[in-house]
C-alpha cells in the first residue's frame, strides 16, 4: 500500500481519530439509535428490515452481524462514500478542522506542498469568482444564469462564479493574497501572454463552474462564455492536480443520490447537470466537455453498476453516445441509453416536463444498447436485404450475449426479430450458430470478461471463535501477549487473518513502548481494509461474549498437554526406531532430548509464575 507521507500519516490519523466520532460520521448517513453500549441501524451494505448494523463508540468501529461488513471510520467512508483512503483522510481532516497541509508541507518532498498551494489558489479563485457573480459586477452574468433557469440555490450549491471581462483581476487578487506568481501560473488560471509578455487571466467574461474532486476540493474550473468571441466552453488548463479525463462534473454533489438510485445518468454538459440537480434529480454526472474516458468509467463504477447515457439528440450526440457505450462496455458497466429527439438536451427536457414527467420519460424511453444500436441501423435505412439484416444481427449478438438474464436475452432477440421483420425462430437459430462459431475463440474472450461481483467472502461460522476472542484479549492485555508469545508462540493462531493481526501486533510491540502498543496497532491497520474489517468483526463479537481468565488458563493448559503428548509420541516413535536399527549415539541423543523436554517444561512454568508477579 502506498503511504505518501510515511510517519506523518500516523500522526494525522491520530489527530483525526481524537477529534472525530465514528457515530457522528455514520449517523449522518445511517439512522442510528442507541441500544446497550452500541448504536444500531439498518445496514447500508445489505438490505434488511431489522437492524443488524452496529457502531461502537467506545471502540470506534462498526460491524454488521448480517453481512459481516466492518471496520473503522476510514473503512466506512471508503465503502459507503466510495472514497479512496487519501480522500477519506482529506474529508475527515476537513471535518476535524485540521489543516492537512501542516502534515504534508513538512515533508522533504516539496510536491505535496506545491499541490496544496494549487488547491489553495483554486479555493481562493473560486471565492473570488463567486463573490463577483453575487456583486454588482456580476449582474449581467446573474441575469444570464437566471434566464437559463439556474436558481440562486443551485448557484450556491455548485458555487458558480463569474470571471470578469478583464485581463488581470484574478492575478492581482491572488498576488494580493500572497501567492507566488509561479504557483499562480501553475494553477493554469493565469498565463503568460505570448504577445505582451504579461500575465493574463485565462478565464474572461465567463460563467465559472468549479470542479470538485471526491474529497470536495476544487481541482479545476469550467467556463462558459457569456458573450463575444472565443470557444463556448473552456476548462482551466490541466496540471498536476487536474486532469480532465479523471474527473466528472457533479459526482461530488451527486454521490449520495447515485448510490441510493444505484444508477447514474451521464450527460454531456455542465448546464444539463445543473438543471437536473436543480429539479431534484441528483444522480447525474457530466463529462468535462471531452469524450467519455475509461478513467471516468472507473470512477463511476465505484458508485454505480448501471449508467444511463443521455446525450443530445443531434448527430454529434449520437456519435458520442456510441463511443461512451464502447468505453462502458470495456469497463464492464451495464449501460442503457435514453435517446432524445434532435434539438433536445436534458436541460430543456427537464425544464419543459418537470421532475415527475422527466423521470417517467426516462423510465419509458430507456433502451438497451442492442435496441439503441438497432434503432440507429434501422434509421440509417440499411435494412434492405437479408444479407444486410444478418450482418446487423451478428454485430448486435455480442450485446445480446452479454445480458445475463435468460428472459431478457429472449426478449432482446424477439425485439431484434420484430424490428428487422424476421421470424423469431430464425433469429434465435442465427444467434445459436453465432455462439457456436464463437466458442472456438471463446476462451480468449472469457478471459477479458469483467467479474463485477467479486465480493466473495469466506463465511465464518457464527460460533464465537476461540482464537479470535483470545486475540482481542491479547491486544488489550500486554501481559497476556507476553505469556502467549513465550509459552505458545505468536504462530499459535491458526486462522490466517487472526494470525495476521497477531503478527501485526507483535511487530508493533517489538518496536516501542508497550503502553502505546494498542494505539499503534490500530494506526497500523487503519489503512488496511481487510485487517480493519476482521478486527472490527472480532472485537464486536468478543464484546458479546468476552473470554474469562478461567477459559484462558484452561486453553493454555489444554495446549501444553497437547504439545507434550505430541512430543512423547514422537519420542516413542524414535525409541522404536532405535530398537530396530539404532546405534549408541542415537540412544545418547534421545536421552539428552528427554532431559531437555522435562527441563524445558519446568523452565516455562517458572517464567509463567514470574510473569504473573509483575
Ligand atoms: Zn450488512
Amino acid at each position: 500500500m502506498k503511504r505518501m507521507n510515511g510517519l506523518r500519516d500516523d500522526e494525522l490519523i491520530r489527530q483525526i481519530e481524537s477529534r472525530i466520532d465514528i457515530v457522528d460520521i455514520i449517523g449522518e448517513r445511517v439512522e442510528l439509535s442507541r441500544r446497550g453500549n452500541r448504536f444500531w441501524g439498518l445496514c447500508p451494505f445489505h438490505s434488511e428490515k431489522t437492524p443488524s448494523f452496529s457502531v461502537s463508540q467506545e471502540r470506534q468501529l462498526f460491524y454488521c452481524f448480517g453481512c459481516h461488513e466492518g471496520g473503522n471510520v476510514f473503512t466506512f467512508l471508503k465503502k459507503h462514500d466510495k472514497l479512496e483512503f487519501r480522500e477519506a483522510l482529506q474529508y475527515l481532516a476537513n471535518r476535524a478542522g485540521i489543516d492537512i497541509s501542516r502534515y504534508q508541507s513538512v515533508r522533504p518532498s516539496a510536491k505535496g506542498a506545491r499541490d496544496n498551494t494549487i488547491f489553495e489558489i483554486n479555493q481562493e479563485a473560486a471565492r473570488f469568482y463567486h463573490e463577483l457573480l453575487m456583486s454588482d459586477f456580476g449582474k449581467t452574468a446573474r441575469e444570464y444564469l437566471l434566464q437559463r433557469g439556474v436558481d440562486p440555490e443551485t448557484i450556491e450549491k455548485f458555487y458558480l462564479g463569474y470571471a470578469p471581462d478583464d485581463w488581470r483581476q484574478l492575478e492581482e487578487h491572488l498576488l494580493k493574497k500572497g501567492f507566488p506568481i509561479e504557483a499562480i501560473t501553475e494553477s493554469g488560471l493565469v498565463r503568460r501572454s505570448q504577445r505582451s509578455d504579461l500575465y493574463i487571466d485565462f478565464m474572461r467574461n465567463r460563467i465559472i463552474f468549479p470542479i470538485h474532486d471526491l474529497g470536495g476540493r476544487i481541482i479545476g474550473f469550467g467556463g462558459r462564455l457569456i458573450s463575444g468571441e472565443g470557444p463556448k466552453y473552456l476548462n482551466s488548463a490541466e496540471n498536476r492536480i487536474f486532469s480532465k479525463r479523471f474527473h466528472l462534473f457533479g459526482l461530488y454533489h451527486g454521490r449520495e443520490a447515485i448510490r441510493s438510485a444505484s444508477e447514474v445518468i451521464l450527460v454531456e454538459g455542465y448546464m444539463d447537470c445543473l438543471a437536473l440537480h436543480q429539479y431534484g434529480i441528483g444522480n447525474v454526472v457530466a463529462t468535462l466537455g471531452t469524450a467519455f474516458t475509461r478513467e471516468q468509467a472507473k470512477l463511476i463504477k465505484r458508485y454505480s453498476e448501471t449508467v444511463l447515457v443521455m446525450y443530445d439528440g443531434d448527430e454529434a450526440g449520437q456519435r458520442e453516445t456510441m463511443r461512451a457505450l464502447e468505453v462502458l462496455r470495456q469497463e464492464g458497466i451495464y449501460a442503457q441509453v435514453i435517446p432524445l429527439p434532435p434539438g433536445i438536451d436534458p436541460d430543456n427536457l427537464v425544464r419543459e416536463k418537470g421532475k415527475e414527467e422527466f423521470l417517467n420519460f426516462v423510465q419509458n424511453n430507456r433502451v438497451t444498447v442492442t435496441e439503441f444500436k438497432l434503432q440507429n441501423y434501422v434509421k440509417s435505412g440499411l435494412t434492405a436485404n437479408l444479407e444486410r439484416k444478418v450482418e446487423i444481427l451478428w454485430s448486435l449478438f455480442p450485446e445480446v450475449d452479454r445480458v445475463k438474464s435468460v428472459l431478457e436475452k429472449e426478449r432482446q432477440l424477439n425485439i431484434l426479430a420484430h424490428r428487422l421483420n424476421l421470424p423469431e425462430g430464425d433469429v434465435r437459430r442465427e444467434f445459436n450458430s453465432w455462439k457456436r462459431s464463437r466458442s472456438s475463440v471463446g476462451s480468449i474472450r472469457n478471459r477479458n470478461r469483467v467479474f463485477r461481483n467479486n465480493r466473495k467472502r469466506e463465511e465464518k461460522p457464527e460460533s464465537r471463535h476461540f482464537e479470535e476472542r483470545l486475540l482481542v484479549r491479547m491486544i488489550a492485555d500486554y501481559d497476556l501477549y507476553k505469556r502467549i508469545k513465550e509459552e505458545l508462540g505468536i504462530d499459535t493462531f491458526s486462522d490466517p487473518s487472526v494470525r495476521n493481526l497477531a503478527l501485526t501486533f507483535d511487530c508493533v510491540c517489538s518496536t516501542g513502548e508497550p503502553r502505546e502498543a494498542q494505539d499503534r496497532f490500530k494506526e497500523k491497520i487503519v489503512i488496511d481494509d481487510e485487517l480493519s474489517a476482521t478486527w472490527a468483526r472480532i472485537c464486536m463479537l468478543e464484546e458479546e461474549n468476552p473470554l474469562s481468565a478461567y477459559e484462558i488458563d484452561d486453553y493454555f493448559k489444554h495446549l501444553m498437554v497437547t504439545r507434550e503428548r505430541a512430543q512423547w509420541q514422537e519420542f516413542g516413535a524414535q525409541l522404536a526406531e532405535i530398537e530396530l536399527n539404532g546405534d549408541f549415539f542415537s540412544v545418547l541423543r534421545s536421552i539428552v532430548r528427554l532431559g531437555n523436554m522435562t527441563f524445558g517444561r519446568a523452565g516455562k512454568e517458572g517464567s509463567h509464575e514470574s510473569g504473573k508477579e509483575t
